[in-house]
């Protein structure tokens, strides 16, 4: 029986493993989506500000534009005061020079301003994407890393299933099929180590006597709470 209990015992351990690696397998299209998420969060917020920007430039050509449009009238009105006749046209022309030019002041003023804030934002821009850029590495670097991981346990599947195959044609198929059903309704725990006269899989206590029969690892021997089947590991181990 010590035999079967120890190979039991490796066969717990792999399935354990197994399990592990199936949650891990599990949660990975889900981590991927979330770090994929993140990368599109961060580039949409870089090109919220770029449109900003380019908004911004835009305004200010188009001011601009208007302004050198101005200023043609006001060559063209100042052609003109050459050619009038009357000093009432001669007033009439000054006065729309003078309302063009201060009209053109305002839209000057207006320019810096517009230039202001495009100098204001294209900095907080290039700080950003710096903060952005160093966000994108960490998440490519969390990226490689899962795939990585994904790629050793799709290894240590392999090697483990292949392992338990081996073990379980060791074990008797009467305790084989036990420990199937106990793993089944025990959330994958058939097998327990049991420590200080306690069950380790449900922390219930496991009467003196059977605990000393526990310790020979000779019989199988039960919980009499959880119906796992109890094992010794010696005094190192706690699960
Ligand atoms: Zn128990």
């Amino acid at each position: 029986m010590r035999e079967q209990l120890e190979l039991l015992w490796e066969l717990q351990k792999i399935d354990l493993e197994l399990k592990r690696i199936k949650e891990d397998r599990d949660r990975y299209p889900k981590e991927m989506k979330k770090l994929e998420e993140r990368q599109r969060l961060e580039r949409e917020r870089i090109h919220q500000e770029k449109e900003k920007v380019e908004l911004l430039e835009k305004t200010r050509r188009q001011k601009e534009g208007q302004l050198n449009l101005e200023q043609e009238k006001i060559k063209r009105a100042e052609t003109r005061m050459s050619e009038v006749k009357t000093n009432k046209e001669y007033q009439a022309l000054l006065s729309e020079i003078d309302a063009i030019k201060e009209a053109n002041n305002r839209m000057e003023e207006e320019i810096l301003q517009v230039l202001d804030e495009i100098d204001e934002l294209k900095k907080s821009l290039s700080k950003r994407e710096k903060e952005v850029g160093i966000v994108l590495e960490k998440i490519d670097t969390e990226q490689i890393r899962l795939q990585e991981k994904m790629a050793h346990h799709e290894k240590a599947w392999d090697k483990e299933t292949e392992r338990r195959e081996v073990l379980s044609k060791q074990i008797e198929s009467k305790l084989f099929k036990l420990y199937n059903t106990l793993k089944e309704k025990r959330q994958g725990v058939g097998v327990v180590s049991a420590k200080n006269e306690t069950c380790l899989g449900c922390f219930v206590n496991v009467p003196p006597q059977m605990f000393i029969e526990v310790q020979k690892n000779n019989a199988l021997i039960r919980c009499p709470n959880c119906n796992r089947i109890l094992y010794w590991d010696g005094e190192r181990n706690t699960k």
